[in-house]
């Protein structure tokens, strides 16, 4: 059964790809984005064809580092055969997928790129219309989200590419809109995720018939389901739990019924449909086939963070996931073998993942999820201390930010915010509360973030337009679900290590491997390819650095 699935998802891509031989490119239209300073190639440099980024959604270091002696596919050569990185951060709070991805290509913390969590509020609209999602057009007319990289405030690599290189494509494919649309910002060629009947786009243009194509071939995979996997010893040594005293996990096996497109997420499947529309897009394109204009292709895999979401890090079906996920990438880095094309990978995740609560308890460790009351409970505490604060008085609830209504008299608004922390701090599964004063009186960090204290942390991921008046922190290991259901009992977002600390692997076919114990950071990511492929960034402002000795080069020459 695993190695019938595993094939079945090599299959899809093989069908897409035999469609694409005959597909026609589309037409190239004006893309209108963000200005990027004048950027010409600097100096000699073996840049390069092609570069491909990959973003495993939740894969922490943790989990990497208990696979990797295990694996023998395309995650381990990416590892093993690459420099690797176990101790690179994302090093801002909130650890999502939104703010995760942002950093990715960008070089720049969530102050910088805007994004700072999956969802903020904004204060100032009527209450109905307060909750702005990272990946959409809040200015758009009409009811309905309009997916838009409008709320990304910095340029991402392919646009530092396409300075340089007017001839340079930029291609971003995901599970989820977010993580494209991070990866790809503003400037994109094609830009393609699942929506439920097919892969979809915010940009304005023709689907090409390849893109098709993998509409059809993913919704035929669904259409047939699945059993799921073969349950390997490995595997079946993970403990099963009962999550929340009602949810059985552990010896789920990734199946899905017949058309349930939801539970097809939650599969290696789901990766394997991203990686052979990506290849599929790379035939159709021709990316990688220029000296002059390199390409550039992101691809991010949901699959582990959906698995993750469902059935914890720590599982049967997180441990089946990997090993798919080392298959999947094999399979894909054996098409690129296959074109001969002069590509280098850079395999990284937007955040990591913290251990079920169930099962930390069996190693020791006694914590839980939420108090189910935690944030109503504090309110009405406010409530009784200030009886005259106004109806929507507040917005958010802790872990995320609070937003303290604007219009509130000075006075009474100092006394919410000071109550509101001082109620909140008192809590016993609350770490730590900071007011936006606390956050933007401190300086910006640098340097090394396994040393950065919680505010510092906060910092990194404060922005004064979009952040709240409150943030918070939960005790560590404390799960910051507040009511779990059937696909969603475990959550990162802390600014705990083990949602901060993933994985950063570079690599080149033929540069010799390399294991980097030093610190990264995900916003180094950008100034390093840059310099890998002769980029300069213009000037533009980061906070990422380029990391020395990575495939042999020096930074700076
Ligand atoms: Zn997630």
């Amino acid at each position: 059964m695993e190695r019938a699935m595993h094939k079945s998802t090599l299959l899809m891509a093989g069908a897409v790809l035999a469609l694409s031989a005959c597909a026609s490119q589309p037409a190239p239209e004006p893309i209108a984005g963000l200005p990027v300073p004048g950027a010409p190639a600097v100096g000699e440099v073996d840049a390069p064809d092609l570069v491909v980024v990959i973003s495993v959604d939740s894969l922490s270091s943790q989990l990497l580092e208990e696979y990797l002696p295990l694996m023998n596919g395309g995650l381990a050569r990416l590892s093993r055969e690459g420099t690797l990185f176990l101790n690179a951060y994302q090093a801002h709070s909130m650890t999502e997928t939104c703010p995760g991805h942002a950093t990715l290509l960008t070089g720049s913390h969530p102050a910088r790129s805007g994004i700072i969590a999956n969802r903020w509020i904004d204060i100032d609209r009527p209450a109905d219309e307060r909750v702005i999602y990272c990946a959409e057009d809040p200015d758009a007319p009409g009811d309905d989200m309009v997916i838009s990289a409008s709320p990304l405030k910095v340029p991402t690599l392919g646009a530092y590419m396409k300075a340089a290189h007017p001839g340079s494509r930029n291609v971003s494919i995901a599970g989820k809109d977010r993580a494209a649309v991070m990866m790809g910002g503003r400037q994109v060629d094609q830009r393609w995720w699942w929506g439920n009947e097919g892969w979809i786009s915010d940009l304005d243009r023709p689907t090409p018939p390849v893109v098709a194509a993998a509409t059809v071939a993913t919704q035929t995979l669904i259409d047939a389901g699945s059993t799921g996997l073969e349950m390997t010893e490995y595997c079946a040594a993970k403990p099963e739990v009962i999550a929340e005293g009602q949810w059985r996990v552990g010896d789920g096996r990734l199946g899905w019924a017949a058309g349930d497109s939801g539970a097809f997420r939650r599969t290696p499947g789901y990766d394997g449909a991203v990686l052979a529309l990506g290849a599929a897009l790379i035939d159709d394109m021709q990316l990688g086939r220029s000296s002059d204009a390199p390409d550039l292709i992101s691809l991010g895999l949901s699959a582990t963070d959906y698995v993750s979401h469902a059935f914890g890090p720590d599982g049967g079906e997180a441990c089946l996931q990997m090993f798919s996920l080392d298959r999947n990438l094999e399979g894909f880095l054996d098409l690129l073998d296959a074109r001969e094309l002069d590509y280098a990978v850079v395999l990284t995740a937007d955040h990591g993942a913290p251990h079920l609560p169930e099962r930390l308890a069996l190693q020791g460790i006694q914590t839980g999820r939420m108090a189910p009351d935690l944030n109503s409970s504090a309110i009405a505490e406010v409530e009784r201390q200030l009886p005259e604060l106004p109806e929507n008085w507040v917005a958010g609830e802790a872990p995320y930010d609070m937003y303290v209504a604007r219009d509130l008299d000075a006075g009474l608004r100092a006394q919410a915010i000071a109550a509101l922390k001082a109620t909140y701090a008192a809590h016993p599964q609350i770490e730590a509360v900071f007011t936006r004063e606390e956050i933007e009186a401190t300086p910006m960090p640098a340097g090394n973030p396994a040393n950065w204290t919680l505010l510092q942390r906060k910092r990194a991921g404060h922005d004064p337009e979009r952040s709240g008046d409150l943030a918070f922190v939960l005790t560590e290991y404390r799960t910051p679900i507040e009511r779990p259901g059937p696909t969603f009992i475990s959550h990162h977002s802390s600014p705990w290590d083990y949602d901060r600390r993933v994985p950063i692997a570079f690599y080149r076919p033929g540069q010799a491997p390399v294991n980097r114990p030093d610190v990264a950071r995900t916003v180094d990511i950008l100034p390093t390819l840059a310099a890998h492929l002769g980029l300069s960034l213009g000037g533009t402002e980061i906070d990422g650095v380029c990391l020395d000795g990575v495939h042999g080069k020096r930074c700076g020459n």
